[in-house]
Parts: C-alpha cells; sequence; structure tokens
C-alpha cells in the first residue's frame, strides 16, 4: 500500500523564509549587475584574448553544472528531513523522486532565492578578488556561473518536459542544455547517476570517472554514514516499485 502524499507536506513559506529569499535575489542581483557593468565599461582593458575568453565561459558552465550535481548528489545522499533547516528542501528532493512531476508546483522566485545565495557565496569572492588584478577572464567565468546556478532548478523543470520550444531542442541536441534522456537516467535507477541539472558535462566527465563515488567512500569512512539511506527509507514508505498515479 503506497502512503499517503500528506508525508510531502510542508508549513507555507514563513516571512522570514521569504525576507530570505527576496534578499538573496537582490544583493546577488547587485553584485551580478554591478560585476557585469564592470566587466563592460572597463572591457578595452580587461578584456581577455578570444582562447581565454572562450575558456572563461566554459568553465563558468562546467563549474555551474557540477555544482548543480554536488547539490543535487548531497541532498539525495546525507540528507535528512529531521535537520530543521532543511526540512523543506529534503522533502521536495524525496518527493520528486516519487512524484517527479511535482516540480512544477514550486516557483521560480523561491528557488532562485535560496540558489542565489549559494551562487553568491563562490562566485561573489571570486568577482571580488578578481576586480582589483583587472582579470576580466575571472569576472567574466563568474557571471556566466551565477547565472547559470541560480537558474538550475529551471534547466531541471526543462529536464522534465517532454515537449520543447524548438530552440531548446536545438541545445539540448547540442549538449548544451540537459536533455530528458539524461536526466531520466538519474530516475530510472538507483538515484546515484547523472545528477547534474544544467547540461550534464561533469556527469559525463567527472561523474563518470567515480567522482561522486569517490566522494561518498571518503564520507562514508570519515564518518560511518550510509550512502542514501535516507532516499532508499522515502522510497520503501512509498513502495517504489508499485504503478502510481502522477498527482
Ligand atoms: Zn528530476
Ligand atoms: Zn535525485
Amino acid at each position: 500500500m503506497s502512503e499517503s502524499s500528506d508525508a510531502f507536506a510542508t508549513a507555507p513559506h514563513s516571512r522570514g523564509e521569504i525576507r530570505f529569499h527576496i534578499a538573496g535575489g537582490v544583493i546577488n542581483g547587485v553584485v551580478w549587475i554591478a560585476a557585469l557593468v564592470w566587466l563592460v565599461v572597463r572591457w578595452q582593458t580587461v578584456a581577455p584574448r578570444w582562447p581565454w575568453l572562450v575558456l572563461a565561459i566554459l568553465a563558468g558552465i562546467y563549474a555551474a553544472d557540477l555544482v548543480s550535481g554536488l547539490l543535487h548528489w548531497a541532498f539525495d545522499t546525507w540528507f535528512d528531513e529531521d535537520i530543521a533547516f532543511l526540512r523543506r528542501m529534503v522533502v521536495q528532493v524525496r518527493e520528486h523522486h516519487v512524484y517527479p512531476n511535482r516540480i512544477f508546483r514550486y516557483h521560480f522566485l523561491h528557488d532562485a532565492g535560496t540558489l542565489s545565495w549559494l551562487a553568491l557565496a563562490v562566485a561573489g569572492p571570486a568577482i571580488f578578488i578578481a576586480i582589483p588584478f583587472d582579470a576580466g577572464a575571472v569576472v567574466l567565468g563568474a557571471l556566466v556561473f551565477d547565472i547559470l546556478l541560480v537558474g538550475m532548478l529551471s534547466f531541471h523543470k526543462i529536464g522534465h518536459r517532454a515537449r520543447q520550444p524548438r530552440w531548446i531542442r536545438v541545445l539540448q541536441k547540442s549538449r548544451l542544455m540537459i536533455s530528458a534522456a539524461h536526466h531520466s537516467q538519474h530516475h530510472g535507477g538507483n538515484h546515484d547517476f547523472n545528477y547534474c541539472l544544467i547540461n550534464g558535462w561533469a556527469d559525463h566527465t567527472l561523474g563518470r570517472a567515480g567522482f561522486f563515488r569517490a566522494l561518498e567512500w571518503a564520507i562514508a569512512r570519515a564518518t560511518g554514514a550510509q550512502p542514501r539511506r535516507n532516499d532508499h527509507e522515502w522510497l520503501a514508505r512509498f513502495d517504489y516499485l508499485a504503478v502510481r498515479p502522477e498527482a
């Protein structure tokens, strides 16, 4: 018997959470725009040569894809809903493995608010260190990283849509954006594969090379924790292999 889906219910966002989302979006947005203005105004002086320019953009994309995978992996593998300040996110991730299409209920602004803080934590220091050195390539890479990470859960939604506009299909065919074929492999197995949500470049490289398994081995050895224990508990509660109407 499948359990009631009420197990995934979470309290409405509190005023404090909404303020946290807005603050993340505003602060990250201000830093992002300020860095872009600096790059445009100082372009003649700080513009990297074109191979570095291409490399900076590719590095920003790859880093965002990798961090999207690391975040997804961390929630799938280690956390549980008893950790108070992570409960909402853990429940959403567990719900997604049982009812994948419920992600469309979550608004972009709530996703982007939290992700803005994470993007800022990485891109902010890189930008502030790079600007005094006129390191235009680093600022460019950080800007690309930041905006893609903020949009990470929107890319995930794209990876769950069967029908797409033509321009998105072209990007997916070019492997510049995550495809349903790539992401469905995450859902079809033990949830230990294809974690990355932007375009899967890091899945095809570090992921295939055993990066996530190596991290799990090191963490399990250091802490004694068992990877995916909580995910497997939730799946057992929901009779994972039963035919289940999507709700
Ligand atoms: Zn998914
Ligand atoms: Zn997952």
